[in-house]
């Protein structure tokens, strides 16, 4: 039984001493006091089914016990010392993590976070070219600090940034894109942005293999390959930035004969699922043409199931830019957070979650289209695995953003013992982004739940 301060004693003190910038996700905010598997549970005991996985960082679980286990044992052992010394943890992760990797992508830098993650991913881009520019797509999220803010391209998560060197091009989104799903259109405006807006060199492009914090935004198809043949006359390195598809992806990883062949075809998440699917015989991703690997993969939040821990992953010869100078990150790499890795790899793949999370996944997403047939309110679902989106719209024909109702159903939902999350430039996209162990019958609860709180509005 939870005995600690009270959600008001706790509100009282973050108005007095956190961030003035912090938000709640409901009207009445939630005091999460523990939580297990796919549930979260309040002060009162209450149960929530969490559709959100703590915006996606929860991959296996709340509190996995193997995940658990690696992190006390790690924590009994030895907690941290400076990385000039030896520890195996590091390097049995790196290990790991690079066997997952397909062509080249072996070497690993360890950081604490997505930001930092991709903070480094761009500063090595610009080392091996000698190029500054950087493109990233408009309702981008890459992360706060200098370079990732200038590289996001959403102003309400921006501040008063100095835009050195980055350039937005058009967001392919096939529901809201100018060009709708024609991939070659929005790569066109990549073409154009180096011709007219660089010294028509780069030094890299980075992109989500599906936007996260845009609302699970999937880009057009054909976009990828196209993008990826300019940069790579320009000079420049790609970067996927994997950031909040991670926790899926141990779906790269597909030994049958069609997805070895497509080996080459990497770019995370989508693919991976795309490999469990051309795996059970269907062909409805396409995926056969972005034959494109990425120079670097930067990945954090559901690698670590909730413990700080992000990496860039590139090929040896890549990575050799940073020895011309002293590269060092205190924490980043350290033995309790690479145990966790470690951990969580081996959980995903003990536990078939990435089956997982395409059957369940793919149920959930034929569920929550089929709402759409029922409420008007819903203008697109969309998503790979357990990574989908719903947008609602106030009309369909306009796609005016239905941003209030969202909220409203949120709450709505949490009271019924449902938590999901909230996303896209507007505000007006269900994020549902559930721990991979989530099944079928949390499917059907969750849509259930959602139906009934949409027929409320
Ligand atoms: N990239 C993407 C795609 C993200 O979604 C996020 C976080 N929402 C980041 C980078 C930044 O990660 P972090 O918050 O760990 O710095």
């Amino acid at each position: 039984r939870y005995m600690g301060p009270t959600a008001e004693e706790i509100v009282r003190k973050r108005k007095e001493f956190l961030s003035p910038s912090m938000f709640y996700l409901y009207k009445k905010p939630l005091n999460i006091v523990h939580g297990k598997m796919q549930y979260l549970f309040d002060e009162n005991g209450r149960r929530y089914l969490d559709g959100f996985g703590g915006i996606a960082t929860v991959s296996c679980g709340h509190g996995h016990p193997d995940v658990v286990q690696a992190i006390v044992n790690q924590t009994n052992n030895i907690q941290h010392s400076t990385i000039l010394y030896l520890n195996h943890a590091i390097a049995d992760f790196a290990e790991a993590l690079a066997s997952k990797m397909p062509g080249d992508l072996k070497v690993v830098f360890f950081t604490n976070s997505g930001t930092e993650a991709n903070e480094l991913a761009m500063m090595i881009a610009r080392l091996y070219t000698g190029c500054q520019d950087v493109i990233s797509l408009r309702n981008a999220y890459h992360g706060n600090a200098a370079g990732t803010m200038g590289a996001t391209a959403m102003c309400n998560w921006k501040f008063n940034v100095v835009q050195s060197g980055v350039h937005h091009t058009q967001n392919p989104d096939p529901y809201r894109g100018a060009f709708g799903s024609d991939g070659e259109k929005y790569a066109k405006d990549v073409e154009d942005l180096i011709r007219f807006g660089t010294s028509g060199h780069v030094a890299g492009f980075i992109f989500e293999a599906i936007q996260g914090v845009g609302g699970i935004v999937e880009l057009a198809p054909n976009y990828l390959t196209s993008v990826y043949s300019t940069i790579k006359k320009a000079g420049g390195l790609v970067i996927a930035d994997e950031v909040v598809t991670t926790r899926l992806f141990e779906l790269w990883i597909c030994n049958c004969t069609r997805c070895v062949l497509m080996r080459h075809i990497v770019i995370v998440p989508i693919y991976q699922v795309q490999c469990g699917v051309a795996r059970t015989g269907s062909n409805f991703w396409g995926f056969q043409n972005h034959g494109i690997v990425p120079d670097i993969v930067t990945m954090a939040k559901g690698i670590g199931n909730g413990i700080p821990l992000g990496a860039v992953v590139t090929t040896p010869e890549i990575a050799t830019v940073l020895t011309r100078r002293n590269y060092f990150n205190t924490f980043g790499g350290n033995p309790v957070s690479t145990a966790a890795g470690h951990a969580v790899l081996k959980v995903i793949e003990k536990e078939k979650l990435q089956e997982n999370a395409h059957v369940v996944g793919s149920y959930l997403k034929e569920r929550l289209c089929s709402l759409k047939d029922k409420h008007e309110i819903i203008g697109d679902v969309r998503g790979r695995g357990l990574l989908l989106g719903v947008e609602l719209v106030t009309d369909r024909k306009s796609k005016t953003p239905a941003s209030a109702e969202v909220l409203e159903v949120m709450d709505n939902m949490k009271d019924l013992g449902v938590l999901i999350g909230k996303g896209g430039f507007y505000g007006n996209v269900f994020r549902v982004t559930p721990p991979l162990c989530f099944n079928k019958q949390d499917a059907d609860f969750l849509v259930d739940v959602m139906d009934y709180s949409m027929s409320k509005l």
